[in-house]
């Protein structure tokens, strides 16, 4: 019998918290407290709390949460914004949506986060900020980038959607910048039953401004300071994401076994090149990415064998349709353009067991000896 494997498996995880799961929703049902209200405030506070940042800014997803937070740092028409030429597009089309301009910065040849060793040469007296990456769960340099950001006196929103608990040089990721988006897609590692997103930020200022914009433009009802939008996270994903916050540091933990074994199962892999783990980071593994030459071929035999794989992203985000208007060549992010490729990622989720991995790692082995 061959044992298929899933790329992730949000089933298994909903059975092992099963109980608390509906007793969660049966709640919010029973007391209609479906638009913010105390499930909403809850979840704020704690998932602040859990990251050490001050303030919370719940809404109703990843995406809004980056255009949010632009918002309400003043992007004005013209601004120039920097941001990873590979990344989900959510990182880039916000920066538009907020009346911005996007400036792509190739990412590191190894890490895949933005590379500050190429950045300085984007910055134009029009760049205003800088959204690095925490892409599959990695830290991107954040000391590098914090440094260019103080010396241009730009402002920085880190991107976590791929990160929740991810660490750099020991603190962790989304405590570094003004503000910090989060995601929790139900893929992402915490993840809602829907869509859901937060800002996280320190400032008080931002944090009110945020959440005025996010509430219609106003924060008590009826007095609207300011024309916004209606961005919000609802009870039932709140109550559920409650629920969730005290497993995510055993799912991770989960997370970056799977990764270490991976790792050392497929270490002497011909053609393969396995995640590389920065200096200072400690990554949370999102997705575990791989590379070969023959990336297409390798992803059709492991299909063959019911093991599903996907690529993230097959086209980086300046060779899309959607930023054709730049009129960006693949030798203007020669990395990005490289990893488009040959990145390939492979099945984690917590719930993932021994078994399932060493049928990927088995399988992986032998297309790659050419057996
Ligand atoms: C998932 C994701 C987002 C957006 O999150 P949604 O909740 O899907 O809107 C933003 N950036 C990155 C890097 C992501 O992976």
């Amino acid at each position: 019998m061959t044992t298929s494997v899933p790329f992730a498996d949000l089933h298994a995880q909903y059975l092992t918290i099963k109980s608390e799961i509906d007793a969660a929703i049966a709640e919010v049902i029973r007391t209609s407290a479906f638009i913010r209200g105390p499930h909403v405030d809850r979840f704020e506070a704690s998932f602040a709390e859990l990251m050490g940042v001050k303030h919370c800014v719940s809404c109703a997803n990843g995406t809004d949460s980056l255009y949010i937070a632009m918002h309400a740092l003043g992007v004005q028409p013209g601004d120039e914004v920097i941001a990873p030429a590979h990344s989900w597009i959510s990182t880039s089309e916000t920066i538009t949506q907020a009346g911005g301009k996007v400036v792509f910065c190739d990412t590191d040849a190894n890490t895949y986060t933005i590379d500050p060793a190429q950045m300085e040469a984007q910055i134009t007296a029009r760049t205003v900020g800088i959204i690095p990456v925490h892409l599959y769960g990695q830290a991107a340099d954040m000391d590098a980038i914090m440094t260019i950001a103080a010396k241009h006196k730009l402002w920085v929103i880190e991107d976590c959607a791929q990160a929740h608990l991810a660490q750099y040089k020991g603190r962790t990721v989304g405590t570094f910048g003004n503000a910090a988006s989060f995601s929790f897609y139900p893929g992402k590692n915490l993840g809602a039953m829907g869509d859901a997103g937060a800002v996280l930020t320190n400032d008080a200022a931002l944090a009110d401004r945020m959440a005025m914009f996010a509430r219609h433009g106003g924060l008590v009802k009826g007095d609207h300071r300011i024309e916004g939008i209606n961005s919000r996270l609802d009870g039932l994903q709140a109550a559920i994401l409650s629920v969730k916050l005290p497993y995510l540091k055993k799912w991770t933990q989960r997370r970056q076994d799977i990764a270490s074994e991976y790792s050392s199962l497929l270490k002497d892999t011909p053609g393969l090149t396995l995640p590389a783990t920065a200096k200072d980071a400690e990554p949370v593994f999102h997705l575990y990415v791989v590379q070969h030459e023959a990336r297409d071929a390798l992803a059709t035999h492991l299909k063959e064998l019911q093991i599903q794989t996907v690529i993230n992203y097959p086209v980086a985000l300046p060779f899309l349709p959607a930023y054709a208007y730049l009129g960006h060549q693949s030798t203007d992010f020669p990395n990005a353009y490289r990893h488009q490729s040959r990145i390939l990622s492979l099945p984690i989720y917590p719930e993932m067991s021994s078994a399932q991995l060493s049928v990927v790692t088995t399988a992986i082995s032998a297309f790659c000896s050419g057996r």
